[in-house]
């Protein structure tokens, strides 16, 4: 009954936003002076797909919020609907704390401008969606956003502006915290596992791990609480899913509160405030001042919102005020992914009327820094017999006078074989291994020109030298052997295990497979199921 009643709701919004657009502005597809609520943020993003079908494609995370709202995602593509092989993926989420609004909005804005560009035949955006695949999704926290709103209403004199609306537009919402956090009051940008802690211990090891850290993610994620003690939240492990699933390269995290360029990490050793550098500071600090320098006001502020003064409009997490469980730092450590947070002004919640002048401060740079996926070297790596590999390690050292200095964090193929490194400028030595197979070293030069949509290609072809293979019941073993007190676990058959476990309440079934070449877990909680990536376990392993 209520998916009947929410059905007729987005149809009637659908009609009047179709009767709207062709009355009032065929280029207009979206009110833009004022904010979108859940439904009509659905039927903006329903609206630019039926708008530029060849182009976009829809899909909903799989799982919805505890108040029953989905996470949509729009994709923009010359082949939405897959990813195609050396063809860089790019990621926007925004409103994670749901009463950090601008951001939604920019996303509905730009979804609308590459729809409507591409249509006029815009030569620029043409050749970025042709060659990119890029994903939006305007609302990480609904819940929030809508408890933000109610609030602000309940709290505002009754008959002062009619409707909701109209508050909305003329107002917006100005309560620093009702709305930041989910529907179980969580912060979702405190709530990822804390890969930060690993990393810290790691780099005391010799051949340490620095990306990729899976096991450490579903160790954190059965342990139930992040590292504030609050349980891991629907949103927050459909979105780490997400991030793991998914050749992401390069995503922004839309924030509201102060103006600036946010990079990792987020998070130092021992939580102090202090510069936290990644062995990819260079290139953070391009990529964050890349935005800074194209938005129209980023850079060249003095103190925007508070005591906050930040030198060309960026700043690296840490040094501002340590994060733990924040995403981006999450990115980083648990994929291929580079992330930055984008803070895009003082008021978090502004009124609808002040949107416009918004949009035209990020509209540059909000399409600049989709660009930036094209940065650096990308390639294939297969086999001597043609046969594209899986997971294979790439190492880059970058050019120093005489020495080659090894930038510690290595990144990995995709299932298609294809691999993308973001890089500065520079000479560097690229070093692919992948077990069983003669690692393989050549030299690349860098000069990225501006728009180009192809980074420096380099392929690899591997040497086959041995077929020794990795055990897989070993693994698993060791990583359940310190959570085997409190999870209920059998080893049922050779290629599958059950777990069942408790998680928030809801009983989650976990089963590790095959799929797809990839060792998944699969968790189901009723007809849904998420496939957690276990990118360690590939097709290497005894019997
Ligand atoms: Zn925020």
């Amino acid at each position: 009954m209520i998916s009947i009643l929410n059905l007729f709701q987005k149809l009637i919004i659908i009609t009047s936003l179709l009767i709207f657009c062709l009355c009032e502005n065929q280029n207009k597809i979206i009110d833009y002076d004022n904010h979108h609520n859940t439904d009509e943020m659905l039927a903006a993003l329903n609206y630019v797909h039926a708008t530029c079908p060849d182009i976009t494609y829809l899909y909903d995370l799989p799982l919805r919020t505890d108040e029953d709202r989905p996470l949509r995602v729009i994709v923009f593509s010359d082949h939405p609907k897959h990813h195609e092989i050396l063809e860089p993926e790019f990621k926007y989420v925004a409103n994670m704390h749901g009463n950090e609004v601008v951001g939604r909005e920019l996303l509905l804005k730009l979804a609308e401008y590459l729809c409507q560009e591409y249509n006029n035949g815009n030569k620029e955006i043409k050749k970025l969606i042709e060659n990119t695949r890029i994903h939006l999704l305007p609302s990480m926290n609904p819940d929030g956003w809508e408890h933000a709103v109610q609030n602000t209403w309940n709290n505002t004199v009754p008959g002062k502006y009619g409707n909701v609306s109209t508050m909305m537009r003329e107002y917006g919402a100005t309560d620093w915290l009702v709305g930041r956090s989910n529907a179980n009051d969580v912060d979702l940008n405190r709530n990822f596992p804390n890969l930060d802690e690993f990393i810290y211990e790691y780099n005391h090891l010799a051949n340490h791990k620095n990306n990729h850290l899976d096991i450490e993610t579903f160790q954190a994620l059965i342990s139930g609480k992040d590292c504030h003690n609050k349980p891991y939240q629907v949103e927050t492990i459909i979105v780490a899913f997400w991030i793991m699933r998914n050749p992401f390269v390069l995503s922004a995290n839309l924030h509201n509160g102060d103006l600036v360029a946010n990079y990792p990490y987020d998070d130092s050793e021992y939580h102090t405030q202090m510069y936290s550098k990644t062995p990819d500071d260079t290139l953070f600090r391009q990529l964050a001042e890349s935005y800074s320098y194209t938005h129209l006001s980023m850079r060249s502020q003095k103190k925007p919102c508070s005591t906050d003064v930040f030198e060309n409009g960026i700043t690296n997490g840490a040094a501002w005020y340590p994060v733990c469980g924040g995403m981006q730092d999450f990115n980083y450590l648990a994929s291929n992914c580079y992330e930055l947070t984008l803070e895009l002004g003082c008021k978090k919640f502004p009124p609808g009327k002040e949107l416009t002048s918004l949009w035209n401060h990020n509209q540059g740079s909000l399409v600049n820094l989709i660009w930036q996926t094209h940065l650096g070297i990308k390639g294939l790596i297969q086999n001597e017999d043609g046969k594209m590999i899986f997971n294979a390690t790439i190492k880059v050292y970058q050019a120093e006078g005489d020495n080659w200095k090894y930038i510690d964090h290595d990144v990995t193929s995709n299932i298609g074989g294809d691999y993308y490194r973001l890089l500065v400028d520079g000479s560097y030595a690229v070093e692919v291994s992948y077990p069983g197979f003669k690692s393989q070293t050549q030299h690349v030069d860098v000069n990225y020109k501006s728009q180009q949509t192809d980074a420096q290609r380099l392929d690899f072809i591997l040497e086959s030298v041995s077929s020794k293979r990795s055990n897989l019941r070993k693994i698993l073993r060791n990583l359940f052997n310190k959570d085997k007190e409190t999870i209920n676990w059998n080893m049922t058959l050779k290629r599958k295990m059950v777990i069942n476990y408790c998680y928030h309440g809801i009983v989650f079934e976990a089963t590790f497979k095959l799929h797809d070449d990839l060792y998944v877990v699969q968790f189901k909680r009723g007809d849904n199921e998420l496939l957690f990536p276990l990118n360690i376990y590939t097709t290497v392993f005894d019997e």
